[in-house]
């Protein structure tokens, strides 16, 4: 069943049916050209056929810009998993924190869903050879995309795309050109090559299929949310994503814009365009109240994924979107990356590529700076996993240096084996010493849910012993018969509070020097802090403290 349809003019708003390989308008050459569906119509087929669909993003058929399923170029990819975040959320002091895993796609990023309808669309105009300018994801998913329509593919990748990536796109027959300069002076170099050799440039984000895949994401997003709050279609209060080329939240933003006009959502999320500072055309120039970007023309940030310096038409589309309808532009910092992916992979089991994780830290940033309220609910988009590039984050030293591995040195190996022999209290006196600075840690908390997260919070350090206790009193029965080395305790307990805790334990001879750090979500008052003042080591607020404070407070006190 093939679909009619039109498409618009960004420009000039000039509007005829699409066809096949259409380039530019042809009333005025503009390159930004938006398809329009009929959406009545689509909404009433989607409430009587959407449940019994396959689970990939071409259920969603009717509103994807290709004429003729028969060209549907696919890899099941779409409908990856909105992921709730329990450990991260109660970290941060917030419950409507969702992931949206597109480390899942055949290829493992987003641009999965740009390659399927790119390629698609491009076999279905009868083009046979492709060129492409890529950071490293872009190629990879159109190598496996192009090697299954049987499209020969040129990728000219910049000279920071990593070996991995590299040999995982000449692995798919794709003829690799690497340009040593920058990925904005990659994509022109590519473009004089199609020039010149005359073949099919993939235009990126003026491309119509590339920013429609991303609308897929928006309709994705609000059917899995409508299934956990009980409703048919639901949509978050904010989008938050990684940004290099704006491709992703221009489509999310007009895909929930056509569920909104399909009467399906009551609401659209606002956007969070999340940059790394050391590349962010986009955030730079929003907060100087720019209405075309500032190029950046080196960028310094060594997340080469997100190298964009020059946004383009993007820039203005998105900032035009973030001024009318609310949102925000926000940087990060490489370390604060680094940081977040660490919290992801360690709090959820979430390993994701360094360009995904600068969505999560510019989550972090955000709660901290109170940008997000406590009961809006949040999608954050993780977009690409960390497997293909492994090797370049476990060499950051500010990973090498969490990364623990215990060893048992060789010597100690071999005086266990006699002669082939386990020799069992040898072996045992070795794995003792494996603990042998293991530290001792009390919790004393009534919340299941904040015991919890101190608790794997210690636990990916390893190094400690922990001790939980779940009320006031037993935790003062835990503290005398363990002795520990360190007391974590929460004020608001009922029946004996934390501070009548601290009470016994400062009167009590033995357990007087066990050092305290107290964790709260009360609002102290002066008398409080005076009840509290010299005897407590820190305090530390409930939702606000990262994993990293609390290292830190927990090694000073220590050492
Ligand atoms: C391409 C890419 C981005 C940025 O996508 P845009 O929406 O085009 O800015 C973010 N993360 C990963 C993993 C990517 O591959
Ligand atoms: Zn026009």
């Amino acid at each position: 069943m093939t679909k009619d349809f039109s498409y618009q003019c960004l420009n000039c708003g000039h509007s005829e049916p699409y066809i096949a390989q259409i380039g530019a308008c042809p009333a005025c050459g503009g390159e930004w050209l938006d398809p329009i569906y009929n959406l009545p119509e689509t909404a009433q087929i989607w409430q009587n056929e959407l449940s019994s669909r396959d689970n990939t993003m071409w259920r969603y058929w009717e509103l994807l810009p290709l004429l003729d399923p028969r060209h549907i170029v696919t890899l099941g990819e779409g409908w990856t998993p909105l992921i709730h975040t329990d450990n991260l959320g109660a970290m941060l002091g917030h419950r409507h924190i969702f992931i949206k895993d597109e480390r899942q796609g055949p290829t493992a990023s987003f641009k999965d869903r740009q390659a399927s309808l790119a390629i698609s669309v491009i076999k279905e105009s009868n083009v046979t050879e492709l060129v492409v300018a890529s950071t490293g994801n872009v190629a990879i998913s159109y190598s496996a995309y192009c090697a299954r329509a049987g499209i020969k593919l040129w990728a000219f990748l910049d000279s920071n795309v990593p070996h991995e990536k590299m040999r995982e796109v000449t692995l798919y027959g794709t003829e690799v050109i690497k340009v040593s300069s920058t990925y904005d002076n990659t994509k022109q170099v590519a473009a004089r090559f199609a020039k010149h050799r005359n073949l099919f440039l993939d235009k990126g984000i003026r491309s119509i299929a590339a920013r429609e895949a991303m609308k897929t994401l928006a309709f994705e997003t609000a059917e899995q949310l409508g299934k956990k709050v009980g409703r048919p279609w639901a949509a978050p209060d904010w989008y938050i994503q990684a940004v290099s080329g704006g491709m992703g939240p221009i489509g999310v933003w007009r895909g929930f814009h056509e569920l909104y006009q399909m009467g399906l959502v009551d609401k659209i999320p606002k956007l969070a365009i999340i940059q790394a500072a050391g590349c962010a055309p986009m955030v730079n120039s929003f907060e100087k109240g720019l209405e075309t970007a500032e190029i950046v023309e080196q960028p310094s940030s060594v997340i080469n994924v997100l190298s964009t310096g020059n946004p383009g038409p993007a820039y203005p589309y998105l900032r035009n979107l973030v001024l009318k309808h609310g949102g925000a532009f926000v940087k990060v910092e490489d370390e604060a990356t680094f940081r977040a992916l660490r919290v992801m992979a360690q709090l959820e089991g979430l390993s994701m590529e360094p360009a995904a994780a600068v969505a999560c830290a510019g989550l972090i940033k955000m709660m901290q700076e109170g940008l997000i309220n406590a009961d809006e609910t949040v999608v954050v988009n993780a977009s690409g996993h960390a497997f293909p590039i492994e090797k370049q984050i476990l060499e950051r030293e500010s990973v090498k240096s969490h990364t623990r591995v215990q060893n048992l040195a060789r010597h100690e190996v071999e005086s266990v084996t006699d002669n082939g022999h386990l020799r069992q209290e040898r072996l045992l006196a070795a794995l003792e010493r494996l603990d042998e600075r293991v530290q001792s840690i009390a919790i004393v908390e009534d919340e299941p849910d904040a015991r919890l997260l101190l608790r794997r919070i210690l636990q990916y350090k390893r190094k400690y012993k922990i001790f939980e206790a779940d009320d006031g009193a037993s935790g003062i029965n835990l503290i005398r018969t363990q002795q520990p080395d360190l007391v974590l305790l929460d004020l608001m307990m009922p029946d004996v509070d934390g501070f009548a805790v601290l009470d016994t334990i400062k009167a009590d001879e033995q357990l007087r020097n066990i050092p305290v750090i107290v964790i709260t979500a009360k609002d102290l008052t002066s008398d409080d802090y005076r009840r509290l003042s010299g005897r407590v080591e820190s305090l530390l607020q409930k939702g606000e403290f990262m994993e990293e404070g609390l290292f830190e407070s927990i090694s000073d006190v220590l050492k």
